[in-house]
């Protein structure tokens, strides 16, 4: 744990969001987890069938996409299946309550979004929209086979999720409002993320940098809990987001 950093109850961070007036959150796998999609990086994760290097980089899509599709045919059924659990409901209420800013997500799954959140920077994209490596066209879902891939626009161009491989720049609007929240939030929620991925994992410094607190929730430490985090909130986003909702409307 970071020197200083120190773990921290549901009640407590409800008061501590309370006396907060400009807080922002920045959500990573983990949170979608109890919705039935997996993480990448815990055990039994989509890592261990399929290598990064191999399957999410823009170099292997193009190089070989029917092979990269094999992992994003599996990620779209599962993606699609899946419904937002009570901690993304959580974060939602908070934003209609005028206590939260936006949420900086990484997830590509648009639960955020599915469960009312209104302002959401999607860092890395969002799985439900499909675009043309060419020409930059969008693809509605419904418009594709997905027992056709790889899948080719009208121009010849590869169709790939619009979503942000390895190897693949941030989208500019995304980059530019992560960067506003970060710079002018004074609690920062951390919520599923191990913060392994690079560029999102300098935000919570960022953040800090600009006086905010940081607050992280996890299963088990990470590598931000050793470095920026003030307080530690260890279990389950699902089950302790209620938690902190309920404190925060007693
Ligand atoms: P990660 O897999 O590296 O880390 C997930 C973190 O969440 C871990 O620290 C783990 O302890 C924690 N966690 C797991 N279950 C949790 C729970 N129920 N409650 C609270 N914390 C929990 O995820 P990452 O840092 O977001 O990096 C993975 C990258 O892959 C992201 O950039 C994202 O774009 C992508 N991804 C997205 C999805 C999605 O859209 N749902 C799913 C997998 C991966």
């Amino acid at each position: 744990m970071n020197a200083s950093s120190q773990e921290i109850t549901p009640a407590d961070l409800a008061d501590l969001i309370r006396r907060k007036p400009r807080i922002a959150a920045l959500t990573g796998a983990g949170i979608s987890v109890e919705s039935g999609i997996p993480d990448f990086r815990s055990p039994g994760g989509l890592w261990e069938r399929f290598a990064p290097m191999e399957y999410a980089t823009i170099h292997a899509f193009r190089k070989n996409p029917a092979k990269v599709w094999g992992l994003l045919k599996e990620m779209d059924r599962i993606i699609t299946a899946a419904r937002p659990n009570p901690a993304h409901y959580a974060l939602a209420e908070l934003e209609a309550k005028g206590k939260l800013l936006g949420i900086i997500t990484q997830n590509v799954d648009n639960l955020h979004q599915a469960a009312g959140s209104k302002k959401v920077v999607e860092y890395h994209g969002n799985a439900h929209r499909f675009v043309c490596l060419n020409c930059h066209g969008q693809h509605p879902r419904e418009s594709l086979d997905f027992s056709q891939v790889p899948l080719y626009c009208y121009c010849g161009g590869l169709i790939k999720p619009d979503v942000v491989f390895f190897g693949e720049p941030i989208p500019r609007e995304g980059k530019r409002d992560a960067d506003h929240l970060a710079a002018t939030c004074d609690l920062l929620l951390i919520i599923g993320t191990s913060g392994e991925v690079s560029p999102a994992n300098y935000l919570p410094g960022f953040a800090q940098g600009n006086g905010a607190l940081i607050v992280e929730n996890n299963l088990e430490p990470t590598r931000l809990t050793r470095t920026v985090t003030d307080y530690f909130l260890p279990g389950k986003a699902g089950e302790l987001w209620p938690e902190v909702m309920k404190n925060l409307d007693s």
